[in-house]
């Protein structure tokens, strides 16, 4: 079996950036295994502006943002394999693959998974009524779109306002089809907010908040939906049904980590985000296997993907070349109700003072916040933040942080008045 220092699985803006950031720690015997024909991953259909903003101050596109990575590893000459797609990852780190040279294994003394998320289908949602044609998922009719150029659908409803759905309003409109509107569940977006002016706003596509589809008629192709209000506990309020005419659903209710191959090796499932428990160093609860990017927890910015990935680069760097120092400290760590997930889950304390990047999400909208890292005999950190949305990830960096005498730490985002 051939054996490598690193293996990277998802050529992705994740796999991109953990690879260079590898590399420029001093991996060399490292590969990067993709099962597409390209490298880049989503960003390859997103052709919209907005991406980079954060990272490198200026509005790329998708593809653009890609371009930028796939230079450095071809800079560095990292190897890649491409329509190689990854089977089965052991505990001991085996990794197997399948590509035309038919299957094969790595063992590898370290693995970053960058594999990406999956989109929620109509299944998972239990949309009731007729199984026609012209139901997709908002991210497949992207593809459809602006990878082979094909139009899904010409009078198009969007169910879910997450960003590709708000996106794809905007991307369909701008081909020819009338999108006659957004239903969203919840009583606020999914979405960023400049997603929300400019794909929705700027097009007159109305968005119905705590409204969803509660029907669907059609026997070969989509004809119709029925749409309806919804009470606080999310369940159809009877008399506000309307029916909408359209040949085309798109559901854009969220996405998922693709993270069963950690699973299955064994790696402990965070249950509130669905990717992996990772420590600080984005390190699994197998040692040597990192997991960064979307298949850790989804991301709203890639420019946040970059970022979490050159960490995850780092730090597998460091334990290949066996540079982490002992572990001297474990704390758990636990968030307030109002958190849906936080990342990490735990810190192995290495160093006295530490800079730790905590990435978390709010359930719902909230205007002032006081954000508090504490433990019950200590206030490590304390923030304010305003317009905290569930939309958009938040991400803290608590600088020389101290843990070495404390067991639990707890991330707590207060209400303000
Ligand atoms: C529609 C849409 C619009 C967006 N708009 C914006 C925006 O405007 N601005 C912004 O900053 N961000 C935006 N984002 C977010 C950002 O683009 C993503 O969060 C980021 O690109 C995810 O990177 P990733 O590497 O984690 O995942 P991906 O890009 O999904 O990469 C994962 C890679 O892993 C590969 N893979 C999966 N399984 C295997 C396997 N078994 N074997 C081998 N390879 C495998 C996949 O083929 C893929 O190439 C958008 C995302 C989407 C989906």
């Amino acid at each position: 079996m051939i054996k490598k220092d690193l293996v990277i699985i998802g050529g992705g803006s994740a796999g991109l950036a953990s690879a260079v950031s590898a590399f420029d720690n001093g991996i060399r015997d490292l590969i990067i295994l993709e099962r597409n024909p390209e490298l880049g991953g989503i960003l390859n259909q997103c052709i919209h502006p907005g991406f980079g903003l954060h990272h490198f101050h200026e509005e790329l596109t998708g593809p653009e943002y890609a371009d930028r990575y796939i230079n450095e590893v071809k800079k560095r000459n990292i190897p890649y394999l491409l329509n190689s797609q990854v089977l089965n990852i052991t505990k001991g780190k085996i990794v197997t693959f399948i590509n035309e040279n038919g299957v094969q294994k790595f063992e590898a003394k370290a693995i970053i998974f960058a594999a990406g998320c999956n989109e929620r289908t109509r299944g998972q949602i239990l949309t009731p009524g007729y199984r026609p044609k012209g139901v997709y998922t908002a991210g497949l009719a992207q593809k459809y779109l602006n990878i082979y150029g094909r139009l899904v659908g010409k009078n198009v409803y969007i169910l879910g306002s997450g960003d590709i759905g708000l996106i794809m309003a905007r991307r369909m409109t701008l081909e020819g089809a009338k999108v006659l509107g957004v239903s969203e569940i919840m009583p606020y977006s999914n979405g960023l907010k400049r997603n929300i002016a400019q794909c929705l706003e700027d097009f007159n596509i109305p968005l119905r908040l705590s409204n969803t589809v509660t029907n669907i008629f059609g026997r070969d192709r989509l004809e119709a939906i029925e749409i309806s209000d919804v009470d606080e506990k999310l369940q159809p309020i009877k008399g506000t049904e309307k029916i909408i005419k359209c040949d085309t659903l798109l559901l854009s209710v969220g996405l998922y980590p693709f993270n069963s191959m950690l699973k299955n090796a064994g790696c402990v499932v965070n249950k509130e985000s669905k990717g992996s428990l990772v420590d600080q160093n984005l390190e699994t609860s197998i040692e040597g296997i990192f997991s960064t990017g979307n298949v850790l927890h989804v991301h709203d910015l890639v420019d946040f993907v970059s970022e979490e990935s050159e960490r995850a680069g780092t730090n597998a760097a460091k334990y290949i070349l066996n540079k982490l120092s002992e572990v001297k400290n474990i704390v758990n760590v636990s968030h307030s109700k109002n958190v849906s997930y936080l990342i990490p889950s735990i810190i192995k304390v290495r160093e006295e003072n530490e800079n730790i990047i905590f990435s978390f999400r709010v359930r719902k909208n909230i205007k002032k916040a006081t954000i508090i890292l504490k433990n019950p005999a200590k206030v490590h950190y304390s923030v304010k933040k305003i317009n905290l949305l569930p939309a958009e990830m938040i991400k803290i960096n608590v600088k020389n942080l101290n843990l070495l005498d404390c067991n639990e730490l707890s991330l707590e985002v207060i209400e303000d008045e």
